[in-house]
């Protein structure tokens, strides 16, 4: 086994070392870093994972063919449970973990378990039926996982290695908070938290890390205008909340350019308008729903307090009134600086190459969760072939399916991440 590693090691490395090309990313690599001990770990890991990969591709359809939306994962976890053939521990419900190597500090690698309520469209023969699913590549990353676990399982590991199979990602309240509720990050001594997920607007065979904010904090409102109702032909005798709720929809689109600073990301959506009855009656009331997202907690307390502002002064100025409800989520997901900086040199060396502009977007991901308790890294692993299309196939549309060699390559990507987590753990 280690013989075998060490030669397709030597491959990888003249790889990395001759072939990588000017445009890669060229990260602060010291030349003690990644140390004999780092290659061999790395180089031993991808070994396994090769070994299980016709398994793991069985694994990924297997899931794919029969998804869950969050909440109700239950089947996708026993799938995976015995595709393990190792203790588990139930974690948030519908999800579990399982640990390996030694005791004491870990590095834990996560995968989320739920899939979404969207017919699918793909045509392949292992498409799902049942109304729901992975439209979000998630059966990837399972796949990833267990194949990084089954790997591991025949590798001596400097430090612990904690597989979090987390359920409701997609959904509220999601389970990522309930991981950390769990406790398990102190009770397994996890020192960082892995993550990888597919991105079509990545170039297919790029992985992007990137230092600091990936992911966009993510909140959502309630604004219902409420007013007086009556005859669609005597509206001066009525406070029509049709008009007042249509200037503050319209209003709430200006604030992000005149209230935050311009080189910040930010961005103000509505997705929901809801109003009346018939033609010709004037509600009582009329209602929208929207969202938040901000790279920065300023311009996150700042965003929450002018949308109720502009709303509520909006319509005491029309005589009606407007209930605001702010609804926090997601924090901003923030690649911590160390692994990063360790984690880049891994990927060049595993045939990795890494985006040399980091993969940002005002997405969300609940992994941002585990940022706030330990360092973490979402790397994102590269499926697109038309990075600039308005019309491409994205995350959450019924033809979504990543080719299953995917897997390897955010495989790869955890394992690279465990190396990294090791390294900052002071294991190697
Ligand atoms: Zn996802």
């Amino acid at each position: 086994m280690i013989a075998r590693g060490r030669q397709l090691w030597s491959r990888q490395a003249r790889f990395a070392q001759a072939d990588r090309p000017d445009a890669l990313n060229c990260s602060p690599v010291t030349s003690a870093w990644p140390n004999p001990s780092a290659f061999a770990l790395l180089n031993d890991l991808l070994v396994g994972i090769d070994e299980v990969l016709p398994q793991a591709r069985a694994l990924r359809r297997a899931i794919h063919a029969d998804p869950y939306v969050g909440g109700f994962e239950q089947p996708t976890a026993d799938l995976l449970g015995a595709a393990l053939g190792r203790r588990t521990t139930s974690l948030a419900k519908t999800g579990f973990w399982t640990r390996l190597g030694p005791d004491g500090a870990s590095v834990a690698v996560r995968s989320e378990l739920d899939a979404l309520p969207i017919a699918e469209q793909t045509g392949v023969s292992w498409a799902s039926t049942n109304g729901a699913m992975h439209a979000c590549g998630h059966d990837v990353h399972m796949a990833a996982v267990w194949a990084v676990l089954k790997a591991a399982e025949r590798v001596e590991l400097p430090t612990g290695l904690v597989g979090i199979f987390q359920p409701r990602e997609e959904c509220q309240p999601s389970g990522a908070p309930d991981v950390l509720d769990s406790g398990l990050l102190e009770q397994q001594d996890v020192r960082s938290v892995i993550g990888a997920h597919v991105q079509p607007r990545v170039p297919e065979g790029l992985v992007s890390s990137g230092i600091g904010g990936v992911n966009a904090a993510a909140d959502a409102f309630d604004i219902v205008v409420r007013g007086h109702g009556g005859h669609g032909a005597y509206p001066h005798v009525t406070i029509d909340p049709v008009p007042v709720l249509a200037t503050i929809a319209s209003g709430l689109y200006e604030l992000v350019g005149r209230l935050i600073d311009p080189t910040h990301a930010a961005l103000i959506s509505i997705g929901r308008i809801e109003a009346g009855a018939a033609h010709n009656i004037i509600p009582d009331s009329a209602m929208l729903q929207g969202i938040v997202r901000t790279m920065h907690e300023s311009d996150r307390r700042l965003l929450h307090q002018e949308v109720r502002r502009f709303a509520e002064h909006t319509a005491a100025a029309r005589g009606a009134v407007a209930e605001v409800t702010m609804l926090r989520g997601d924090p901003v997901l923030a690649n911590d600086h160390g692994l990063v900086v360790a984690v880049d040199p891994l990927l060049h060396a595993a045939g990795l190459p890494v985006a040399e502009e980091p993969f940002r977007s005002l997405g969300a991901d609940d992994f941002s969760h585990f940022g706030q308790r330990v360092p973490i890294v979402m790397m994102f692993v590269g499926t697109g072939e038309e990075a600039d299309s308005r019309h491409d196939i994205g995350l959450h549309h019924a033809k979504f399916l990543p080719q299953d060699h995917t897997i390897r390559t955010v495989a790869a990507a955890l394992a690279a991440g465990y190396v990294a987590g090791a390294h900052l753990a002071g294991a190697i």
